[in-house]
């Protein structure tokens, strides 16, 4: 496989950016090579800068629910990009996309759209502790909430601890006010909220871990963790930047029928532009200003651009069936992998609507703690096989995979069989 372009175009972004990326999952850290850089996507496809195409199973990291170059998107992108891309000023398309959301969502009230996944959650979190006057955040092992520095902790040595910051910059303050508990562990979960509900603003949690590889949670956990939150007057927060408008329009909220205090959004939500958003009740939202006095504010917050790209996508997402195809496309996929390789050869893929991940174990994984660190050198192995058989993945044995309306049954059949030749060399050796 030629890499010459892509080599030398990481050649002087390594001058550039540091580590050559603009984001760090992008390098190459986990797997052999450097970076691939693509030139163009269409559909289920992209094409890296020498030429090579792939089957796409990143998609822009899960907001490309649609596939790349979806044409409803792009057009809509064009024609709001004719009349200018951003005055910071109301436009009709924030009231366009508020609308189709809100009016399509049993579980909030109003929202605020700002421009990243990261900027949802500190906002979020921000509004908790101004709602509460309460400090302290839990959150869960395993699960990514962007990189908000009182976000950016590991647990400790204990069951339920102040965490340690994963990330040099961030300030002891920050991280003694963040508390990390083990996914599916009740009894350390009540233990911790009984003795810090007094100062515990809300707990975080994706309700579909998908950052740490897929670390799907018992609906009657996720359950527990909300009757937990109200009996103590702790909000309960969704973090659904990846979950939202991907395991149904209502994201895990409606899957699971769980309501939350408040919900973040990101990536599907700006179909491919830079969105987040946050959501609550009225009374919730009523403490961000101008309303309220939590400040929260962004100069390029709902520009049309990204607005309208946005309710392109999310229009598609509301057709009659979206879902349930998508749905059928990722158990296809699955079950023709599985089928081939057979049970108990130390392999499974975890898979949740069109999220998938390929664990190195026979069994179901829901806690960080249960991934063998070891078992990633299978998937070293495995990324240079899936590259060189036409297909893409995120770089990194932890990240899940996205299926899209995009995929046919042949890409899906396709990209299975390059899967399971990759695997059976790498798991025989
Ligand atoms: C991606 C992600 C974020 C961060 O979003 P960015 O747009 O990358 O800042 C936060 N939370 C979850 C659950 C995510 O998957």
């Amino acid at each position: 496989m030629k890499r010459e372009t892509s080599d030398k175009l990481y050649e002087s972004a390594k001058k550039l950016f540091p580590g050559g990326v603009n984001s760090p999952v992008r390098a190459f850290k986990s797997v052999k090579g450097s970076p691939i850089f693509i030139e163009k996507g269409d559909g289920a496809y992209i094409w890296d800068a020498d030429g090579n195409k792939y089957i796409d199973f990143c998609n822009s990291w899960g907001p490309l629910i649609l596939g790349h170059n979806h044409p409803e998107v792009r057009e809509a992108i064009i024609k709001t990009l004719e009349k200018g891309t951003s005055f910071g000023a109301p436009t009709r398309k924030e009231n366009e996309l508020g609308e189709l959301i809100l009016h399509n969502n049993r579980f909030i009230d109003k929202i605020r759209f700002v421009s990243s996944g990261t900027e949802a959650v500190m906002s979020a979190i921000r509004m908790a502790r101004g709602y509460t006057g309460k400090n302290k955040v839990l959150k869960f092992e395993g699960c990514y909430h962007g990189h908000v520095d009182s976000l950016l902790v590991n647990a400790g040595s204990g069951l339920v601890t102040l965490g340690t910051s994963s990330s040099a910059g961030i300030p002891e303050a920050y991280v003694n006010e963040t508390l990390v508990a083990p996914l599916g562990n009740k009894e350390a979960l009540t233990l911790a909220v009984e003795k810090y509900k007094n100062d515990l603003a809300c707990i975080i949690i994706e309700p579909i871990p998908a950052n740490n590889g897929l670390l799907i949670q018992d609906k009657e956990y996720l359950e527990f963790v909300r009757d937990l939150c109200t009996s103590n007057d702790v909000l309960l927060v969704f973090d659904e930047v990846i979950s939202g408008f991907r395991v149904g329009f209502e994201g895990a909220a409606g899957l699971y029928n769980i309501q939350p205090d408040i919900i973040t959004y990101g990536k599907i939500i700006g179909g491919g532009l830079p969105v987040g958003a946050y959501g609550a009740s009225h009374e919730i939202m009523g403490t961000i200003a101008p309303d309220g006095p939590v400040y929260q504010a962004g100069t390029l917050s709902g520009n049309p651009v990204a607005m309208s790209a946005g309710i392109a996508t999310l229009q598609q997402c509301l057709k009659p069936g979206f879902y349930e195809s998508l749905n059928d496309k990722a158990v296809l996929f699955v079950n023709s992998l599985m089928q081939k390789i057979g049970k108990n050869h130390g392999f499974s893929i975890q898979q949740i609507g069109s999220i998938f991940w390929m664990a190195f174990s026979d069994t179901r994984i829901n806690q960080a703690a249960q991934i063998d660190v070891d078992k990633m050198a299978f998937f070293k192995e495995l990324y240079t096989h899936i590259l060189s058989g036409g297909m893409y993945m995120g770089p990194s044995g932890y990240e899940v995979g996205f299926i899209s309306a995009a995929h046919s049954n042949e890409n899906l059949t396709q990209a299975s069989e390059i899967l399971y030749n990759g695997l059976t060399q790498v798991l025989e050796n």
